[in-house]
């Protein structure tokens, strides 16, 4: 059984009738530990996907028809308590800029230290001891007082190194990250995703990626999703995607690769 298993998702904007899906007959599986790219053009629906799955779409943004299973559970049919625990214990997000997941008013150590304490049962002390270690981890020195700050402190690529450090805490099944590296500089990039990959390695989590980056996706990807106008237009294998791409889009898409 796949960890996700998404089927004829639909999600609209306004009214049904008059108004087309922005996502429109989506299926997606994501296996354990496995690692998906969702790739397409801006617009495409990607983030609408993702954040169907942890409920946070906008206001006036509705599944329309579809099912979500996670663990075997339909995520759109849960009572809400039920929902919370899963979507808060089960299933981590990484945006693509970190502030709009980390609380500006508490410093990086209050909020790592809480997770730690609600997710791993820790005592505060040994909370503190395995926050600064996780933070040594995703390559942040000095990280006995950098617990001390807040997260404007930090530049974008150090506020996304903590938030890994988040994930690390809440080992989540699932990991959600909607093009967490577009907001850094080049030189950065890479090393967050590398810490990225590491970091869901070890913890066997699995990884949607949404990324319209091709270069990456052939770097980390198990498999790859190309969305196109709300539809999946291409789905397989990174691999066998690469060496013979059967959508146009696909070939295009490849095609703009340095
Ligand atoms: P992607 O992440 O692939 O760039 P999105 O999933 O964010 O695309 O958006 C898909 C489409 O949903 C957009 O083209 C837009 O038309 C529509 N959309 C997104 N957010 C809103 C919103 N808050 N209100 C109305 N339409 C929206
Ligand atoms: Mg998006």
């Amino acid at each position: 059984m796949a960890l996700v298993d998404i089927s004829g998702l639909t999600i609209g904007f306004g009214a049904e009738e008059t108004l087309p899906p922005v996502v429109d007959g989506v299926d997606l599986a994501i296996g354990k530990g496995e690692i998906v790219a969702l790739v397409g053009e801006s617009g495409s629906g990607k983030s609408m996907t993702a954040l169907s799955i942890v409920g946070l779409l906008p206001e006036r943004g509705k599944v329309r028809s579809g099912r979500i299973l996670f663990e075997g559970e339909d995520l759109l049919k849960c009572g809400d308590a039920q929902l919370r625990s899963v979507r808060g214990a089960r299933i981590g997000m990484i945006f693509q800029e970190p502030m709009t997941s980390l609380n500006p008013v508490l410093t990086i150590g209050e909020q790592l230290v809480e997770a730690l304490i609600v997710h791993e049962k820790l005592s505060q002390a040994e909370s503190r001891k395995r926050a600064i270690a996780m933070l040594e981890r995703t390559g942040i020195d000095d990280a006995a007082r950098r617990l001390r700050q807040y997260p404007h402190e930090f530049s974008g690529g150090m506020r996304q190194r903590v938030m890994i450090a988040m994930m690390m805490a809440l080992k989540p099944a699932l990991l959600i990250a909607d093009e967490p590296t577009t907001a850094l500089d080049v030189t950065i990039q890479a090393q967050i995703l590398d810490l990225l990959r590491d970091m869901v390695r070890d913890l066997d989590t699995s990884l949607l990626l949404i990324t319209h980056d091709m270069g990456v996706v052939a770097e980390m990807a198990d498999r790859v999703v190309v969305m196109r106008g709300g539809k999946v237009v291409e789905e397989g294998d990174c691999t066998a995607i690469f060496a013979a791409p059967q959508a146009d889009y696909t070939r295009r898409l490849l095609a703009a690769v340095p």
